[in-house]
């Protein structure tokens, strides 16, 4: 039966950054899971030793077939995806070939093999960032992804609306916003050494493993020019995939069963705000000085600030933040940055 803890979840994309981190959310839980990763971004250390773990792809659909079968899964989460967005508009084909085919032939299998739930990692980027200026996003705000990645996603979303429609599987469409931070305990966080990210690599900095910290743009309509985002630690947006698993679709009139809900928190926080804190945690457990700073131009693409509505997912799932603080969100980052560190260094 659906939802009951003896049946495993397959969690694909299960050893890379936020994957890992419901993987453990689950476990946490009492729950089983199985992972499928190609492990072309994803580390196989970032997966517990006890989990089953299949290196592949999810476009493999003999493969996932097999998986699900052998282990009974009645739900997938699917994180695997590529999702750099300046990638995607060198290189857009990868991504409708990664994102979109590959869901699609996860998608087959999961039809042939009965899947009752399907949780999908969507994110912000479905939006037209322009438009909200700073008020927040609603999840029934005009859809406009401006880049490849984007698309990508939204193709997906609507590829799960019309199966949803013609057959039993229900779908659960978890848009992110910036999420960041890593598991409180130091059991995973975000690997990537190249990563884009704005407080991964400003921990990087302040660690000494970049020179220096870009700010794209200052002369945004923000409080202080620089760009606001929704950071949400990714402990608490694993906490709501679980909240998610567990949703039966009780009183829900509208959508039987379906759910498309933003994660974020709900408030935003400027560049400069970002960076003041990271030199404010690495003054306080590093006993270092500020970061250089270089102010440089946009990064095209970029919206203004991007923050979530957060009323439906208040309303529809028991969830209840944990980490709603960024001394806690960027603290955990950097404790993980500087364990990278020391790892790399022994
Ligand atoms: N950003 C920055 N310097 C960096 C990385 C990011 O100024 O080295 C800015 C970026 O322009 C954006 C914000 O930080 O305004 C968040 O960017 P990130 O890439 O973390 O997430 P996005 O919102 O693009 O998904």
């Amino acid at each position: 039966m659906m939802n009951s803890p003896q049946t495993p979840v397959l969690i694909t994309g299960g050893a890379g950054y936020i994957g890992s981190h419901v993987v453990l959310a689950l476990l946490d839980s009492g729950r089983e899971v199985v992972v499928v990763d190609d492990l072309s971004t994803g580390r196989r250390e970032a997966v517990p030793g006890q989990v089953p773990f299949y290196q592949g792809n999810v476009g493999n659909g003999s493969l996932i077939g097999r998986i699900l079968t052998e282990h009974g899964c009645r739900a997938v989460m699917h994180f695997a995806g590529s999702i750099i967005v300046p990638e995607s508009v060198e290189r857009p084909l990868d991504y409708y070939q990664n994102n979109v085919v590959g869901s699609a032939r996860l998608l087959r299998a999961c039809l042939d093999n009965d899947i009752e739930k399907f949780v999908f990692s969507s994110t912000a980027a479905v939006y037209d960032g322009t438009a909200g200026g700073e008020a927040p996003m609603a999840e029934d705000a005009e859809l406009a992804p401006a880049n490849p990645y984007g698309r990508s996603k939204l193709m997906t979303e609507w590829m799960l609306r019309d199966i949803a429609a013609a057959s039993n599987l229900r779908y659960a469409i978890l848009r992110y916003f910036n999420v960041a931070g890593a598991d409180q305990a130091g059991r995973s966080g975000q690997y990537t050494k190249a990563a884009t990210h704005l407080i991964k690599r400003a921990c990087q900095a302040a660690l000494g493993v970049l020179p220096h910290m870009d700010v794209f743009g200052d002369d945004y309509p923000t409080p202080d020019g620089t760009c606001v985002r929704d950071y949400i630690h990714v402990s608490d947006l694993a906490q709501a995939h679980l909240a998610v698993l567990n949703y039966n679709g009780n009183g829900d009139r509208n959508n039987n069963g379906n759910l498309t809900l933003n994660c974020g928190y709900g408030h935003g926080f400027s560049v400069t705000q970002v960076l003041d804190m990271v030199d404010r945690v690495a003054r306080d457990m590093l006993g270092t000085g500020p970061m250089q700073r270089r102010m440089g131009p946009r990064r095209a693409g970029d919206a203004a600030s991007l923050i979530a509505a957060t009323s439906r997912i208040r309303a529809t799932l028991n969830w209840q933040p944990q980490y709603d603080d960024l001394l806690v969100v960027v603290t955990t980052a950097m404790a993980w940055e500087k364990n990278l560190m020391d790892v790399m260094k022994a």
